[in-house]
């Protein structure tokens, strides 16, 4: 009997779902959903945009991810590559030196910094493009996302070009102090420059975005879009709750809270979104024709928005 008992390398436990689930799924080859736990074969989750195909759950996207969504293939040009991240501060903290961090983070993620900026086209429309990359750092505003950001503004006011900003970002780079923070009056200041030269800004806010940069130039823009269940605040709910010392309400700071709100103009998913933003860019090149006091005919097609037809004025009523 006592053998019996003794025996307890045959009668181990079985594995538990969890366990077993992650022994059975090559990382490379199959991805679960962190919202309905789905297995999804990785290329069909490529082929989906990287959304889920069961519940839609928009998964976070590299920046070079998005880019190769949005842009038309091949058309991207990168701008101000070379322009790498200091350490003004000669910053460190118990856990290392952020010079040490930053050289590890650009290894891993294969980016210098956290924001890529350039030019490309978007269905044969000029755009540029600002995309953060949450994977370095956070996408946090440090003072070379902050120059990158600021140059890529000012080529655009010059030339007329409109400007996209992809924002996912933690806020501002702690590590470079007043340096980072320095960057929430630079970014405004130049979206405020690029909206005296009347050249449209359309802000996508994706998971997550929060700090200094929900807090300057993305929520400051033209036209606000925003993933479907991206989270979006200045400081996390967890921090509020303990702050104001009451029970948030359900689906704060989510993107469709926000619209419900009035803080974002709509929400596109992810399959939409490249038709929303030409569409947008017609309708900016449309009202730039009447500035010049060109005739344009009307074009049905671009009065649609994300997909809702516009309702027609009752005749005799002021709208
Ligand atoms: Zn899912």
């Amino acid at each position: 009997m006592r053998s019996i008992l003794q025996r307890g390398d045959k009668f181990q436990p079985l594995p538990t779902d969890d366990d077993r689930l992650d022994q059975q799924i090559p990382g490379d080859l199959w991805k679960k959903c962190p919202k309905c736990s789905e297995l999804i074969y990785t290329r069909e989750l490529e082929n989906n945009l990287r959304v889920c195909p069961k519940c839609g759950n928009h998964f976070r996207l590299r920046a070079r991810e998005r880019i190769e969504q949005l842009v038309d293939p091949g058309s991207f040009v990168e701008w101000d590559a070379e322009v790498r991240p200091a350490d003004p501060l000669e910053f460190s903290d118990p856990s290392g030196a952020y010079s040490d961090k930053l050289q590890a983070t650009q290894r891993k993620s294969g980016e210098y910094e956290a924001l890529i900026t350039g030019f490309g086209t978007v269905d044969g429309r000029s755009i540029v493009v600002a995309v953060s990359d949450f994977d370095f750092l956070g996408a946090s505003m440090g003072s070379v996302f902050g120059e990158k950001l600021t140059r890529a503004m000012e080529r655009c006011a010059e030339a007329g070009t409109p400007l996209m900003s992809v924002n996912a970002s933690g806020g501002a780079r702690m590590h470079e102090g007043l340096f980072s923070l320095m960057q929430m009056a630079k970014t405004v200041a130049a979206f405020a420059r690029l909206g005296e030269a009347r050249v449209p800004h359309i802000s996508l806010l994706a998971d997550p975005c929060y700090g200094g940069v929900t807090a300057s130039y993305a929520t400051i823009a033209d036209v606000i879009i925003a993933e479907p269940g991206t989270l979006v605040g200045f400081a996390g709910p967890r921090v509020i709750e303990q702050i104001t010392k009451q029970k948030l309400p359900d689906g704060f700071q989510t993107a469709e809270f926000l619209l419900e709100h009035g803080m974002i103009d709509f929400i596109v998913e992810r399959g939409d979104l490249k038709r929303t933003v030409a569409e947008l860019l017609d309708h900016y090149a449309r009202v730039h024709q009447v500035d010049r006091g060109e005739s344009i005919p009307w074009q049905p097609n671009l009065a649609r928005s994300n997909g809702v037809a516009p309702k027609a004025a009752k005749p005799g009523k002021k709208s």
